[in-house]
């Protein structure tokens, strides 16, 4: 449960080119071109209109007061009342569609990841830790919000102030003017010192982040409560909780105070410049150097007062863009992920679907580095006939049944629906033809009608009712409080594991494909329970090809062909009677099986 845990591990981030990162935000971006340009308009008339506001300030102070000019006087008053409230019309304006804009990159990218995510292989579930997952998604993405709402807004808006402040400062006096850029290089320097060292601490931030959000979602599952309180163990979990929790605390402080003393050197510097400004223009006074009026200074000082903000903040944006770069690396690695089971480009679609499945000399790896988990299966299974897979625990009889829905692609051989290999089938072709009933029935957090309906959106009342019937489970969920719609805890917790499989049968019976693949359940169920769960599984199975993972014997016997797994290899293959009368490993294990006492599987 340390941050650096060994998860998914997706091609490294690019730490050393940033352009191509920025030259990719930018993209993020191009769908909103015309409101961004608004925007620049906004950004650029409110920049003009409060530089105008020192020229006004000058001809108050040189002309309309000493002249007694009264008429020019108010007239100029309302000119500068006038350029601060059109200021903020511009500003407000400004924010709310800078606001839009960066709500709707964050939401495409969420949406982007997610999209990315349902796409992914089993694989990268069974490798990445769950809350991980959803860390980059609320975490990462909350945290780029500063960025794409206000961020890039702001830098265009406090860089067209500048710019146009400069422009008018050269205007008022060019000496005073050098005098006051001085320090900026130096500014700058300091500034994308913050930013680096910034990025780096958020990166290791954001890691922690997800570390703890892991936690957090491991540890307070209901199997993860379970768990911690059986084995007496939710102190030692509470701690664990509690450290990763304080290491997050000496990140976050400092994330804050990365750089903030250099930072305040800057304000500092800033704020004492209207003293240097007075000094070096007394100075050139003195010196009978040419005059300055007191309008120019005040004037030039008040623009530069208005400097101060819009480059401090400048400055801090380029430290914050640095920041969100170490946030977008991380969404990017996401989006980066290859995604190796695709649709082909020309997918086979197949209207109508017998069901007949074969298995081509099959050989299939978890990965590179561990040898085959299955090894040269072939075995067909004629459309409408069963095929029941047996053989001891980790002989691969999940794994093969994997190979079908495409959960996993062979390594070598192929998988064949009706002739065509899985993996030319369109997606929806593949969804339609073959269902699957596991052990692991998931139950969504709704209602069960709603956790039925999954199976066929547009399933009415009636047909779900069949559906429940069917699979044995109505009289059970017409017996609940509220009936269908009764809100099924997070994982079902509310149905035992016969009642879910059931459930499961229904929301098969509704999709209605051709091929079936059961996971038979390894727990004991009790006799009633298995003859239900056995004449739902019966009614399932009817005029369908079926693959069942038989975990228990007495099942197998009915199937059309059996086959005998053993470290991946199909050892026999035949009918019952066939087996029996081999008298090899088969025979044996219906001996065994025949013995009260050991389950086989
Ligand atoms: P069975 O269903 O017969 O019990 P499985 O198909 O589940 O067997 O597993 C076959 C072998 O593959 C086992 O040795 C198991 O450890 C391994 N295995 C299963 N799932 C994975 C996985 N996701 N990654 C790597 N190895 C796996």
């Amino acid at each position: 449960m340390k941050p650096d845990e060994p998860t998914w591990t997706p091609p490294a981030a690019d730490a050393g080119q940033p352009p191509a990162e920025l030259r990719r935000i930018f993209r993020l971006f191009r769908p909103y071109r015309g409101r961004l340009a608004v925007v620049g308009l906004l950004v650029g008339a409110s920049s003009l209109v409060s530089v105008a506001s020192p020229f006004l300030l000058r001809e108050i102070l040189d002309t309309a007061i000493p002249q007694g000019r009264t008429g020019l006087l108010t007239l100029l008053a309302l000119g500068m009342i006038f350029t601060a409230v059109m200021t903020s019309v511009f500003g407000v304006l400004q924010t709310l569609i800078s606001t839009t804009v960066g709500q709707r990159v964050m939401h495409d990218l969420r949406t982007a990841v997610y999209t990315q995510l349902q796409r992914m292989p089993l694989a990268f579930f069974t490798r990445t830790r769950t809350g991980e997952v959803q860390s980059r998604i609320a975490n990462d993405i909350g945290g780029m919000q500063a960025t794409v709402t206000s961020t890039a807004t702001s830098l265009v808006s406090n860089l067209t102030a500048v710019i146009a402040t400069v422009v008018a400062m050269l205007a008022l006096d060019w000496r005073l003017t050098v005098v006051s850029l001085l320090l900026l290089p130096v500014f700058v320097w300091i500034s994308r010192r913050v930013g680096r060292e910034r990025k780096k601490i958020t990166t290791q931030r954001q890691k922690q982040m997800a570390a703890m959000a892991a936690t957090v979602t491991e540890s307070l599952s209901v199997s993860g409560i379970l768990l911690g309180r059986t084995m007496g163990r939710s102190d030692s979990l509470t701690k664990a909780f509690s450290e990763e929790s304080e290491r997050l605390v000496d990140l976050e402080v400092r994330s804050n105070m990365a750089g903030r003393w250099r930072m305040s050197t800057i304000g500092i510097v800033m704020a004492a410049m209207p003293a240097v400004i007075y000094w070096a223009a007394g100075l050139t006074l003195q010196s009978g150097g040419t005059a300055v009026s007191i309008g120019t200074l005040v004037a030039f000082v008040s623009l530069q007062q208005g400097l101060f903000r819009p480059a401090v903040s400048l400055l801090s944006t380029g430290v914050q863009m640095q920041t969100s770069l170490a946030l977008f690396a991380r969404i990017f690695e996401y989006l980066d992920l290859e995604v190796d089971i695709t649709e082909p480009e020309k997918p086979v679609r197949l209207d109508k679907i017998r069901g007949e499945i074969t298995f081509e000399d099959v050989t299939f790896s978890y990965d590179e580095t561990s040898g085959p988990t299955l090894r040269g299966i072939d075995v067909a299974v004629p459309a409408g006939n069963s095929l029941a897979v047996v053989g001891p625990t980790g002989s691969g009889k999940s794994t093969l049944s994997y190979l079908v829905p495409r959960l996993y692609d062979v390594t070598a051989g192929r998988v064949t629906i009706d002739g065509v290999d899985v993996r030319d089938l369109d997606f929806g072709t593949l969804a339609r033809a073959v269902g699957v009933v596991s052990q692991e029935t998931y139950l969504f957090h709704a209602s069960v009608a709603e956790n039925l309906r999954f199976a066929k959106p547009d399933a009415t009342d009636e047909e779900i009712e069949a559906a429940a019937r069917t699979a044995q489970i109505h009289d059970h969920i017409a017996g609940l409080p509220d009936g269908y719609d009764t809100l099924v805890g997070e994982r079902g917790y509310r149905f035992s594991g016969g009642e879910k499989q059931r459930l499961a049968i229904a929301r098969t019976i509704l999709r209605d494909p051709p091929v079936l693949i059961l996971d038979e359940a390894t727990s004991a169920l009790d006799t009633r329970t298995e003859h239900a769960v056995q004449q739902a599984i019966d009614a399932l199975s009817k005029g369908r090809t079926t693959l069942t993972i038989a975990h228990r014997l007495s099942t197998v016997r009915d199937a059309d062909q059996i086959v005998v797994l053993d470290d991946g290899r199909a050892a026999e293959r035949g009918t019952h009677e066939e087996l029996l009368a081999q008298d090899g490993r088969y025979a044996a294990l219906i001996r065994r099986d025949s013995h009260p006492a050991p389950a086989a599987t």
